[in-house]
Order: C-alpha cells, then sequence, then structure tokens
C-alpha cells in the first residue's frame, strides 16, 4: 500500500488520505533536506502544490492540481489508482491503524454516504477516537 507526504498547504488532503486507509504525514515544505530525507527514508510519495519540490530519481513526486478538495481526491484517484477498500482502517488524527471493533454489526457506528453504508473499522489506541 502507497504512503504519502504532504506538504502543508495541501493539509487537508491528510484526513481524507488516512480515512481512505493510507499512511499519511503532513510536512512543511521548509527545511526541503528534510521533507526528502523523510519521503526517501519512509519510503513516501510526496503530494504537493510547491514546485519547488522537485522530482529525484529516488523521490516520487506528484503535483497537486487543484486548490479544490474534491478535485484533488479525484486527482489522486485517477493518477495513482488510489482505493478506498481500506476505509476507516487507520485513525484520521493519529495515523495509526486502529484495532478491530468487537462489537456486533447492528451496535458498531458508522454513517451513510449516498446510500453508501461506511461502518467504521475499529477503535484507535492513541485516541481512543
Ligand atoms: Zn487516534
Amino acid at each position: 500500500m502507497m504512503r504519502f507526504l504532504v506538504t502543508e498547504e495541501s493539509g487537508r488532503l491528510v484526513r481524507w488520505l488516512r480515512l481512505m486507509g493510507y499512511d499519511t504525514v503532513c510536512l512543511a515544505t521548509r527545511p526541503l533536506a528534510e521533507l526528502y530525507r523523510r519521503a526517501f527514508n519512509e519510503g513516501r510519495v510526496v503530494l504537493t502544490r510547491n514546485h519547488r519540490v522537485k522530482h529525484g530519481s529516488l523521490i516520487r513526486v506528484v503535483y497537486v492540481e487543484s486548490g479544490v478538495l474534491e478535485e484533488q481526491l479525484r486527482q489522486l484517484v485517477r493518477e495513482l489508482r488510489l482505493s478506498a477498500e481500506e476505509m476507516f482502517s487507520r485513525c484520521d488524527r493519529c495515523n495509526v491503524p486502529v484495532e478491530p471493533i468487537e462489537l456486533p454489526p447492528d451496535q458498531r457506528q458508522g454513517f451513510s454516504v449516498r446510500g453508501v453504508d461506511l461502518v467504521f473499522r475499529g477503535t484507535c489506541r492513541d485516541c481512543r477516537q
């Protein structure tokens, strides 16, 4: 599964990528050396709107075209073939995998988006969300 490093001007993406199950961190673009180091060491694809961030032979950079969240997500799903199969498997605050819920299905919490039932998969061991 892909892992991401989002630069702070596109920080709203972080929460959504985590909700989709992707390990995602947010970083400033200064100093750039730190951003490159982290992306390389942790094997993260960099998502940014800042063209000071350059492609390297060892780091993949995807330039986010739009400033609008919904269009950003659409671009990433298209270009990186992201899927939401792991939806709600990761805490959107702490970026850690959630522990599976042991409640019977009728007691699980979730919500419905456009007729699709989305059920939370578990509880975060860090923030208990
Ligand atoms: Zn958490």
